[in-house]
């Protein structure tokens, strides 16, 4: 049984005078601890995939199983102790300081009264900590950096202790530096705490080599999905990006996986 599994689905916004955009028919499996990176241009439905995994949106057809379960008969509270999400980094415009945003992610868990205990405020210190920036609990979300406020939405799905975390272009607007440090992290998560990833990136190269599988998305179609070595193909990506590319594979970090060079001209 998949951990994750998204069976004939289709979708279409109602009202959408922007065109007809409709996702699927699509199917996907995703077992435990697997890291899944879902690349395709803009529009292609990478963010509507991700909203129909976490059960932001239910689909007009087909169905998404979470254990095994339909994903319908889960009440709003279990489903966040199950998905955590990281969004796209955008300024919030309520001055919650990062405490408050990670202990966010204990509302799931918090009792009829509402109170936290004291045990969410030790999950949340340990989730500050292991992202790095327990220092900064008191700033505002809005007063901290761009990689900082991306560490504090990561913080905040560690504390809701889900077995999945889906993000949404969580390094686009993040320097080398930390777009390198959140990829570390989730890799860190993943092999410490067997969290399955799903990440929608537009950096071939740096989500591919931390990746196991590949999906390549047009047009709200899951064109190839699979390793990443057979998925980020020349073919493949001139196929979906409508661009020429160069892509070389080594090992030179001694590592025994491959790393993939993507170069796009
Ligand atoms: P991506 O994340 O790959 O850029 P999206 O899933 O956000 O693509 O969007 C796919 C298509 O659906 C786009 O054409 C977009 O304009 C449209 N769309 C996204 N969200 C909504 C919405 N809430 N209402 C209507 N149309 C939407
Ligand atoms: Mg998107």
């Amino acid at each position: 049984m998949s951990f994750i599994e998204l069976r004939e689905i289709k979708f279409s916004y109602k009202g959408n005078k922007n065109g007809n955009f409709t996702l699927g028919k699509l199917n996907l499996s995703i077992q435990k601890g697997e890291i899944v990176s879902v690349f395709g241009p803009n529009g292609s439905g990478k963010s509507t995939l991700l909203k129909i995994i976490s059960g932001g949106i239910l689909p007009d057809e087909g169905n998404v199983f979470l254990n095994g379960k339909d994903i319908r008969e889960y009440s709003h509270k279990n489903l966040a102790k199950i998905i955590g999400f990281v969004p796209t980094l955008s300024s919030s415009v309520y001055p919650f300081s990062v405490y408050e945003v990670v202990m966010s992610g204990r509302t799931p868990y918090l009792g009829f009264t509402g109170f936290e205990k004291k045990e969410d405020h030790e999950i949340v210190v340990e989730s500050l900590k292991t992202v790095g920036i327990y220092h900064l609990r008191n700033k505002g979300i809005n007063e901290v950096s761009g990689g900082e406020a991306q560490r504090a939405y990561i913080a905040r799905a560690l504390a809701q202790k889900t077995d999945v975390i889906l993000l949404d272009e969580p390094t686009a607007h993040l320097d080398l530096k930390h777009q390198v440090a959140v990829f570390n992290l989730l890799q860190q998560l993943n092999t410490e705490k067997g969290i399955t990833i799903v990440i929608v990136s537009h950096d071939l190269n740096l989500a591919g080599n931390f990746s196991n599988r590949a999906v390549l998305m047009k047009e709200g179609k899951i064109i190839k999905d699979g390793d990443v070595l057979n998925v980020l193909t020349e073919d493949n990506i001139s196929a979906v990006f409508e661009v020429e590319s160069k892509v070389s594979l080594d090992n030179q970090d001694n590592k025994s996986n491959l790393n993939i060079h993507i170069k796009c001209y």
